[in-house]
């Protein structure tokens, strides 16, 4: 369930126009720097600074914490419309406001609301710590440990493919405070953890398939002293309600980056069949290039659809992990098939890399894995309704 602290919506005449001045930007400045995010494998810090006095940062956070406090359906309108450009732009911000500032919102103390929240509305790059080496989709099986001192905990463990772990100011770091697991995961708290702090080390960047701009790396933690209010809402055993909360909008944030991705590939798509000719006249004049044209639309207007269905559920307090859940895979399949159609379409043209194809077919790959697998969506899609069924609903 998306957290309970949500915000009344930006006024409708605003959003508009903020929209579309978003869209000039994402056009004008985001896709023309996109070879240069490349090269770097980063988000250039002018550019960076630029999204910033967007607002871009502080879109889903409450206008007293210094946020422009968006109700979910725009902040994930946002997104999508961020999403027309490389996926590195979405990844800059989307831990912050999604995963991190999300989870402070639901479950941190008043402190650590007024203490964080305006940090990553100005920027403070934040990254989110499940994942282990030994525990992906089997999240509560980490074995980061927290350990209880006279001042605070101390934390020892080993986080992977941690997003903006390089870069990153704080990181929201899930470990276990006890053996016992009752109530169900109650063995699971949550830390802020600034990156400065004594024993936090980071490895080097891993070489991924695609997105690049974006990094991940390990987040290594030796020996790791942080004081009492580090531990989000004071409370021991939040942490793993607190990661799940964040990541049913994690996953919408996702819905909406593959959502918008699949129409700019298939613009791509569009303009090269247009161009290309083959005996004779343009390809988009062939029927069966045009089933594929036609066959992506109509998965991008389904997908458009369930993400607007989803969202005002969302923003009703509606408890939507199954739709959250539903549209991040279909969304995610479905760019996949967009990217794999457009390669197509590119012919011989498609497997090179002086085309985009080829580098959006590798960018796309990723929605249907991180955020939880479409393996670990379909499990909670049955999952919810057999709960459903049982309940006579
Ligand atoms: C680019 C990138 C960025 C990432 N960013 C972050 C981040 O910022 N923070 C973070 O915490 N994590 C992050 N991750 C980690 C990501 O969320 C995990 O990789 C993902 O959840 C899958 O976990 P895993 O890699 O351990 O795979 P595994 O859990 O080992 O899964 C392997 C395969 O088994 C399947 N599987 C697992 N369990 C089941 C089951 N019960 N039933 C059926 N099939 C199952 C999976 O679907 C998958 O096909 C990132 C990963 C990448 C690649």
């Amino acid at each position: 369930m998306l957290d309970t602290d949500m915000q009344a919506a930006m006024d409708a005449d605003v959003f508009e126009a903020f929209i579309q001045q978003l869209r000039r930007f994402v056009r004008e400045r985001l896709v023309p720097a996109e070879p240069e995010v490349i090269a770097l494998d980063r988000v250039p810090a002018p550019l960076l600074a630029e999204m910033r006095d967007l607002g871009l940062f502080g879109i889903s956070t409450p206008i007293e914490y210094g946020g422009v406090g968006m109700n979910v359906s725009q902040y994930i309108e946002t997104i999508r419309q961020l999403s027309w450009a490389a996926p590195a732009f979405r990844s800059a911000l989307s831990i912050n406001i999604g995963m991190v500032s999300g989870a402070i919102l639901a479950g941190g103390t008043q402190a650590q609301k007024a203490h964080w929240l305006p940090r990553l509305v100005e920027g403070d790059i934040a990254a989110f710590g499940l994942t282990e080496p030994d525990s992906g989709s089997d999240a509560a099986g980490l074995k980061t440990r927290a350990t209880r001192t006279g001042e605070g905990y101390v934390l020892n463990g080993t986080k992977r493919y941690i997003t903006n772990a390089p870069y990153a100011d704080v990181a929201l770091i899930m470990a276990r405070t006890s053996a016992e697991s009752l109530p169900k995961n109650a063995h699971v708290s949550a830390f802020l953890v600034p990156m400065a702090s004594p024993g936090v080390s980071v490895s080097s960047p891993d070489a991924k398939m695609g997105q690049a701009g974006s990094q991940i790396a390990d987040i290594i933690l030796e020996d790791v002293h942080v004081p009492a209010d580090a531990l989000l809402g004071g409370v021991e055993g939040q942490g793993f309600r607190a990661a799940m909360q964040s990541l049913d909008k994690g996953r919408l944030s996702v819905a909406a980056a593959a959502t918008g991705y699949a129409a700019r590939i298939l613009d791509s798509g569009l303009r090269y069949a247009m161009e290309r000719k083959a005996f004779g006249e343009p390809i988009a004049q062939f029927q069966l290039i045009q089933a594929m044209l036609a066959d992506s639309k109509a998965e991008i207007y389904a997908a458009e659809s369930m993400l607007a269905d989803a969202t005002r559920r969302a923003d009703r307090g509606e408890r939507i992990s199954l739709e959250a859940s539903a549209t991040k895979m279909f969304a995610s399949e479905m760019c996949g098939r967009v990217a794999d159609r457009v390669v197509q379409i590119h012919g011989g043209a498609g497997y090179l890399k002086e085309y985009e194809a080829e580098r959006f077919f590798r960018d796309a790959r990723i929605y249907r894995i991180y955020e939880g697998t479409t393996q670990i969506q379909q499990l909670v899609i049955a999952k919810n309704m057999i709960r459903e069924f049982g309940r006579g609903e």
